[in-house]
C-alpha cells in the first residue's frame, strides 16, 4: 500500500486534491468516507483508514442497504488520509475530472480482524460502520483482482429492498 499510483495519476499544480503526506490528528478509531463522484462514469468512492492511507474502492451503482444486493467495488489506488475531507472540482483533462462531493463519512471499527490490513489479505470482512447514512455492519467479499463486492449486513439499519420499507424490528 502507498500513494505512488495516486500521485503518478495527478498533477497538483493543476488539480485542487490533496498530495497527501499531512500528518493528521489521531484519535483511535479509524474513519471511512464514502464519496460521489460526478466523473465521466458517475459512480462513489468508498475509502476505509489504513493508517495514513484511504483504502479505496470504487462502486458504480453506489452502497446498497438491502442485505441481499450486492454491489460491485472495484478497489482503486491508496489515497492519502486527507482525501476524507475532499469536496470539490477537478478540472477536465484531469484523472477523475468531475465533482467529488461527501456522500457520507464517519468512524469504523472491524468486526472479524483486528485490522483491515489482514481483512484485505484474507479476501473477506465484516465492519460496522458509524456515519450518517451508512451504519450498522457491512462486508467486502474479494472477487477476482480488483473485483470486490460490497454488501450490508443484515441488521437494525439494513432495508428490506431498494427503495423500500426497512425492517426494523
Ligand atoms: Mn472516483
Amino acid at each position: 500500500m502507498s500513494l505512488d499510483d495516486y500521485r503518478r495519476k495527478r498533477d497538483f499544480s493543476t488539480s485542487p486534491e490533496p498530495a497527501g503526506g499531512e500528518e493528521t490528528a489521531e484519535d483511535n478509531s479509524p474513519i471511512f468516507v464514502c464519496q460521489e463522484h460526478y466523473a465521466s462514469q458517475h459512480h462513489f468512492d468508498f475509502r476505509l483508514q489504513s493508517g495514513d492511507l484511504l483504502i479505496s474502492w470504487a462502486v458504480p451503482k453506489g452502497p446498497s442497504f438491502d442485505p441481499t444486493v450486492k454491489r460491485l467495488a472495484v478497489r482503486t489506488e491508496d489515497h492519502p488520509l486527507a482525501y476524507a475531507s475532499f469536496e470539490g472540482e477537478i478540472p477536465q483533462g484531469e484523472y477523475g475530472a468531475g465533482r467529488v462531493t461527501i456522500w457520507d463519512g464517519g468512524t469504523y471499527r472491524m468486526e472479524d480482524f483486528p485490522t483491515i490490513e489482514e481483512g484485505l489479505a484474507r479476501g473477506a470482512f465484516r465492519f460496522t460502520l458509524y456515519g450518517q447514512r451508512m451504519k450498522g455492519s457491512w462486508k467486502l467479499v474479494h472477487m477476482k483482482e480488483k473485483n470486490w463486492l460490497l454488501i450490508k449486513g443484515r441488521d437494525e439499519h439494513s432495508l428490506a429492498e431498494e427503495g423500500g420499507k426497512t425492517n426494523r424490528r
